[in-house]
């Protein structure tokens, strides 16, 4: 039996992975489920798959997760150091989908007891991209990419040589404000941002979907994850969203991953790695398809796209602060405290005054130095919007 762990296992990611492991009872023995503040889907769950142990991020929950779990024999606990504790457990694959920052210290506890980590949280990769992959080979464990632009390079890439890879196209849906006319985008509302054309996914992600803020951290994720130069990265807009990442190869050969958009195609990828197995998600009728569509992807309209670019220039900790200013500034626009176009303002201001204070971006990639330039970017970013 496999022992597998999710991390934010109540989520739009958790509850795909949970989907695809639930039709396969006897094959997988759970060793932790953790969510936020859902205890209910989280103790739900915990049942349902007969769970080691289910810990809520929140501590105030603690009480009516043990209240839901009473008599089970599934143990609870709730805090970060519950979830280091959890990630400590031994178990052959884990799900890392906790959104944000926050999902960084489980996943690289994780690899250190030689786990496989499925990675969704992108953000890991951003932030701490050479620490994850170098706790990965210290500790002989594997990542594999949840996100189904990167599952979809890692799959193009199987038997292939990195030398001969010419560039590397991610697409875009372009989100829910892909084809508003540019002067409204500044009194775009949260729940306009958090309705995406394609893809049924976490709330923040969505609006990040919006701004492009996914795409900018997914371009970082892909230099992160293969190793690959940044300016062999490409981004354009596709809005059927079928076509999930193209890699191109130096005999002018593109190879696409096409499939529908559902989660459960790379979460399943990742699970079975390296075989293939049948999964229940639809098959294309490519007769009814008709025709995919691209367009340029416009930094105008995306200027989190352009940031991308100079965070990967300036290197060392400067996904760390673009990711956590990005964090603050999505928590100020979903509580209507800044505007649509105000997030991307912040995050550019952000980055310049963290990289003004010298040193501190090039204090070299440990886990302490990720927290503290998390925190002083969450820092900064708070100051500037006060000040604006
Ligand atoms: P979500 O908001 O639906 O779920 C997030 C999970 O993390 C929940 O279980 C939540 O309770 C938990 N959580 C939130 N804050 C936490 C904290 N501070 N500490 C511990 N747990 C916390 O998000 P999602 O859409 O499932 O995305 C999860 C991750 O996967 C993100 O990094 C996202 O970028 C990535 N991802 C998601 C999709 C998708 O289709 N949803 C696709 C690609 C990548
Ligand atoms: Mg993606």
């Amino acid at each position: 039996m496999r022992r597998i762990s999710i991390f934010g296992a109540t989520g739009s990611i958790g509850q795909n992975t949970i989907d695809l492991i639930a039709r396969e009872p006897d094959a997988y023995d759970i060793v932790a489920l953790s969510g936020g503040r859902n205890v209910v889907q989280l103790a739900q769950d915990a049942r349902k798959l007969g769970a080691q142990i289910a810990v809520c991020a929140d501590e105030t929950c603690l009480a009516e997760l043990r209240e839901l779990l009473a008599g089970t024999g599934i143990e609870t606990a709730a805090g970060e150091t519950a979830l280091i504790e959890a990630a400590q457990r031994p178990a052959d694959w884990v799900m890392s989908a906790i959104v944000g920052a926050a999902g960084l210290a489980p996943g690289l506890e994780a690899l250190k007891t030689g786990a496989t980590l499925a990675l969704a949280n992108k953000e890991s990769m951003v932030c701490a991209g050479p620490l994850v992959m170098q706790t990965a080979r210290a500790h002989g464990a594997a990542v594999l990419p949840v996100d189904s632009e990167h599952s979809a390079v890692f799959q193009a890439l199987v038997g292939e040589d990195l030398a001969a890879v010419e560039r590397v196209i991610i697409t875009a849906s372009g989100g829910a404000f892909r084809d508003w006319p540019l002067e409204q985008l500044a009194s775009a509302t949260p729940e306009q941002a958090a309705t995406h054309p394609n893809w049924d996914m976490g709330q923040r992600i969505t609006i990040d979907s919006a701004s492009m803020f996914n795409k900018a951290l997914e371009v970082i994720e892909t230099k992160e994850f293969f190793d690959i130069d940044p300016s062999l990265i490409e981004v354009v807009v596709h809005p059927e969203s079928m076509i999930h990442a193209l890699v191109g190869f130096n005999d002018g050969a593109l190879m696409a991953h096409v499939g529908p958009p559902d989660m459960r195609h790379a979460i399943g990828y990742a699970l079975h790695h390296p075989a293939r197995r049948a999964l229940p998600v639809e098959r294309l009728d490519l007769v009814k398809l008709g025709a995919l569509t691209f367009r340029a992807a416009c930094e105008t309209r995306w200027p989190a796209l352009r940031l991308a670019r100079e965070v990967m220039a300036e290197g060392g900790l400067s996904g760390a602060v673009f990711n956590a200013a990005k964090e603050r500034a999505l928590d100020a626009f979903i509580a209507k405290r800044i505007g649509f176009t105000g997030m991307a303002h912040v995050v550019e201001q952000t980055l310049n005054r963290v990289s003004a204070q010298n040193g501190l971006i090039h204090a070299g990639m440990s886990l302490d130095n990720v927290r503290a330039v998390d925190h002083l970017a969450r820092e900064t970013a708070d100051m500037i919007m006060l000040q604006n």
